[in-house]
């Protein structure tokens, strides 16, 4: 795995804040291709495709055009929390 230079999963949230799909990005080191699986939060419906990595990086739908971002780790978190504070 040392020629990863990037990978992560993250749940995706429907418009409902249901996580409904996921989405897997990898990228290779000295490669500006990003790898990416996913599951479409919306239409429930997933691919493999390959995409030109950049920051932020975001993956439209193939299916129903729904734009799937990839939130940073600590913006999800935060977000999170404050979805669990507001519940509490
Ligand atoms: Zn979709």
């Amino acid at each position: 795995m040392s020629n990863v230079r990037y990978l992560t999963t993250r749940e995706l949230t429907n418009a409902e804040g249901k996580v409904t799909g996921m989405i897997k990005v990898m990228v290779l080191k000295d490669s500006n291709d990003a790898k990416v699986k996913y599951v479409c939060p919306e239409c429930g419906k997933g691919k493999d495709t390959i995409e030109k990595w950049k920051k932020p990086f975001s993956v439209k739908c193939g299916f129903c055009g729904h734009d799937m971002k990839l939130v940073k780790l600590l913006a999800q978190f935060k977000k999170e929390k404050k979805a669990a504070l507001g519940k509490g």
